[in-house]
């Protein structure tokens, strides 16, 4: 006997993990539950080694956070940005994540960049003081911004006085890949990860059903069960990037974190969410997360212009302002419109 079961993840939390069915034994997972990169963080592992698996999982999270973070003053992220052209020496893992972000940076035309980091504390994101920044202000700004002032050369690199680099747009996808690595090292069976809005499915669910990934209503971010669909998925990385994840507001207009490059403001591109799925392979977590932050400032057609490129390594569910469930035909199968959720499904290919 078989029960429907709700297993949703949102981007809000995870709810339940219930490999439950009906009459058999529910096996529980090996969890942990992390504060960490600034989000509220969820790792499962089943199988005889998930104690062990969710524990490094944790060890390692911590470990990123201190060498990537902007805020610890003791980080290398933080050393990195007081360089000001004097070299120092890099760990091996953020040298690859700098490497990688530039890579994403010249395939997205530079929508992706972590060099924004001046312009996002200008808008207070940083440090949740919140204010509109003086045009000038952001102009000024704005001429520190590119990686074209960020040099890495051998395992050191600095950076050009007054760039600051803010890896917030990718590190939780680096921490996913990281994750999958230390899965398969343990030999987990299943497990489900959620870093913030950055989930990766592992395997299937215990009762070899598929894991159910909800899509946040944008409308409605602090309901975490308000869903406008439910993508159904193996083995799968699935990060979102939505203006309704951080934002505040002032005279009546709302100014949300992702910051679109070429003009310093939040990006308005028509969208309201974007999500990048793509299968479990190597660096795959941080090319959905980057992905993810910078399909959101390109726009519908940015978007799926990239996605047409590259159809072999990602699919994408776009939720737009003029109510249209964008889904790509790799995802046809796998996404399930919420019927009440008022948005009209489109598949494109
Ligand atoms: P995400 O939630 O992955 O979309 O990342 C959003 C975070 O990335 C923001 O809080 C900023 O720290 C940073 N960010 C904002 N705009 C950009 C951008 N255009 N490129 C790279 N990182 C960005
Ligand atoms: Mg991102």
């Amino acid at each position: 006997m078989r029960r429907i079961t709700a297993c949703f993840l949102t981007a809000g939390m995870m709810l339940s993990l219930c490999a439950c069915g009906g009459m058999q034994q529910a096996e529980e997972p090996a969890r942990r539950q992390i504060f960490a990169m600034d989000t509220v963080m969820m790792v499962d592992a089943y199988g005889p080694n998930g104690e062990a698996a969710v524990e490094e999982t944790e060890q390692a999270i911590y470990q990123m956070e201190a060498l990537l973070s902007r805020t610890q003053e003791q980080s290398q992220v933080a050393a990195l940005n007081r360089s000001a052209g004097e070299v120092v020496e890099l760990d091996p893992q953020l040298q690859e994540l700098i490497q990688a972000a530039s890579r994403y940076s010249r395939e997205t035309g530079g929508a992706f960049d972590i060099t924004i980091a001046p312009v996002a504390d200008a808008w207070g994101f940083t440090t949740d003081t919140h204010q509109v920044p003086e045009p000038e202000v952001l102009t000024e700004l704005l001429g520190h911004v590119g990686m074209e002032h960020v040099h890495l050369e051998g395992t050191a690199g600095t950076v050009d006085a007054g760039t600051e680099i803010d890896l917030g747009g990718i590190a939780k996808g680096y921490a996913s890949d990281q994750v999958a690595q230390i899965y398969t090292a343990h030999e987990i069976p299943q497990g489900m990860v959620y870093l913030g809005g950055n989930v990766l499915v592992w395997g299937r669910r215990p009762d070899g059903e598929l894991w159910r990934v909800g899509i946040q209503d944008p409308a409605d971010p602090e309901n975490p069960d308000a869903f406008v669909g439910i993508l159904q998925l193996e083995d799968a990385f699935a990060i979102t990037s939505g203006g309704y994840q951080r934002f505040f507001e002032e005279n009546g207009t709302r100014y949300h974190h992702i910051i679109d490059p070429s003009t310093g403001y939040p990006a308005e591109s028509g969208l309201l969410s974007v999500t990048v799925v793509a299968p479990v392979e190597e660096g795959r977590g941080a090319m959905c997360d980057a992905l993810s932050t910078a399909l959101f400032v390109l726009g519908e057609e940015g978007a799926l212009d990239l996605w047409r490129q590259r159809t072999e390594e990602f699919q994408l569910v776009l939720l737009t302002e003029d109510g249209r469930a964008v889904v790509t035909d790799g995802l046809a199968e796998a996404f399930a419109l919420q019927e009440e959720s008022g948005y009209a499904q489109e598949i494109v290919s």
